[in-house]
């Protein structure tokens, strides 16, 4: 069954697990949940985008609620689009970087962040009621009076972003970027902003209407085009998105793809640098993440604060601490200045206003950065095993260590650390090691796999 409804949304393949009757149903949950409340839409650009927006919508109006559909966006554009219109909620119509054939829902609160495990559990239990009683609404929608069309959010990100970034230094270097949307929502955005910086942009799969020819992840197995774009045309930088453009990763002026964790550090290690008083700043980001934002921040006398994996988890703590960036280091940057979710725009504003800033190529910057190995594995678990029964002994295998015990067990150890968690959707161990070097790395991979699987 691939319906995967979690904490993050819901996700599954359009006209089969997900199907209309389910949308509907969250939809209508939604509604119930913001109280009939006023309620942002934006979509990515699945071909099953407009059928599963227009039962959300219908099913929205139905119930009362008043409807501000942003059309294409991408999600931080209608994270950014709830707060600009004090809406009560925001959904967005998007699976993420599952693959093309996939859609999905995900709900934004009033403050633009995610709902988070407390308000999606309660969100799902809505669900749960309205799918027992199953009843097709009988109602008759007046989507002409409920629903307005928004053309302006894609302007109003845009605007919000130069606003906080320094765009004279940027017009004044002339950039060249080349850029993979990946098809996806920001592919329009990306290029009206890259303009608007006055850049020559060269674009790659920016066909909004066309299956994009890669994996959906902006990883470095997935950007051998770009990397060929940016040495071919000589670009300053390459610039990689997710389909809904949340996920931000980045190609050199050498043509090579660095990292997607590569991404929050190089916003960190600039916003950090920029401020006087940066001692007193704060970064958030999850567990799982590089130790790279620890070696930034403490270049600079600032504190990393770590949270569970999941990026709701990471906005909370910036709100609550008034960090000043924060993400993941799946190419997730959050700039507070902006907005509280992952934001491939702003993070395209501050990569390009630091290269303006240090008057050095990207490729120069990236060698002077610490070098670590990541591994990311998993172990498939049988459905008689209890993951925390497993995460316990793993503990006592590592009872020596630095232990850190609030997602799964993370370890943290002089030249690397171990990140060991049960999924939240499957019955699978993740395991995710860091180091300086990647023997070391990989053998505590194969030590976690052989401790799991002799339980
Ligand atoms: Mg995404």
């Amino acid at each position: 069954m691939t319906l995967k409804i979690s904490i993050s949304g819901i996700r599954g393949i359009a006209g089969q697990s997900l199907t209309d009757e389910v949308v509907r149903n969250f939809a209508n949950a939604f509604a119930e949940y913001t109280d009939k409340g006023k309620i942002v839409i934006g979509s990515d650009t699945r071909l099953s985008g407009e059928h599963v927006k227009s039962i959300v919508i219908s099913e929205l109006c139905a119930r009362g609620c008043q409807v501000i559909d942003i059309g294409i966006a991408p999600t931080p554009t209608t994270q950014i689009a709830v707060r600009n219109n004090k809406a009560d909620g925001g959904i967005i119509i998007t699976a993420s970087h599952n693959p093309p054939e996939w859609n999905g829902l995900k709900f934004v609160r009033q403050d633009g962040i995610f709902l988070n495990e407390t308000q999606a559990k309660e969100l799902i239990s809505i669900y749960e009621d309205i799918q027992k009683t199953a009843k097709t609404p009988k109602e008759e929608t007046l989507i002409g009076s409920l629903c307005k069309k928004d053309p302006t959010a894609l302007d109003k990100h845009i605007e919000l972003v130069k606003s906080s970034i320094d765009v004279t230094a940027i017009r004044n270097k002339g950039f060249k970027v080349a850029i993979d949307c990946c098809n996806g929502a920001g592919s329009v955005i990306t290029q009206k902003f890259l303009k608007e910086l006055g850049c020559e942009i060269i674009a790659i799969n920016t066909d909004t209407k066309k299956i994009p020819p890669r994996g959906s992840e902006p990883i470095p197995q997935n950007l051998s085009h770009l990397c060929e774009v940016v040495k071919k045309f000589n670009a300053d930088i390459g610039f990689a998105q997710d389909p809904d453009a949340d996920r931000l990763s980045i190609v050199s002026d050498e043509g090579v793809a660095i990292g997607e964790e590569y991404s929050l550090a190089l916003a960190a290690m600039f916003i950090l640098s920029r401020d006087r008083s940066a001692g007193k700043k704060v970064l958030v980001t999850n567990l799982s993440t590089s130790r790279i934002n620890e070696d930034i921040a403490s270049g600079f006398g600032a504190k990393v604060i770590r949270t569970k994996v999941g990026e709701v988890n990471v906005s909370e703590k910036i709100k609550e601490t008034g960090a000043v960036i924060g993400g993941e280091g799946n190419g997730g940057i959050i700039w507070p200045v902006v907005g509280l979710g992952r934001d491939s725009i702003a993070g395209i504003g501050l990569i390009l206003t630091m290269l303006a800033a240090s008057g050095k190529k990207l490729s120069l910057i990236v060698s002077g950065m610490p070098k670590y190995s990541m591994i990311k594995d998993k172990v498939e678990l049988s459905v008689s095993s209890d993951p925390n029964k497993i995460l316990s002994s793993i503990e006592k295998l590592y009872a020596s260590e630095k232990i850190n015990k609030t997602d799964g067990i993370k370890i943290d150890f002089s030249d690397g650390w171990l990140h060991i968690r049960s999924s939240n959707t499957e019955p699978i161990i993740r395991i995710i090691a860091e180091g300086l070097d990647i023997k070391v790395t990989q053998n505590r991979i194969e030590e976690v796999k052989r401790a799991v699987r002799s339980l």
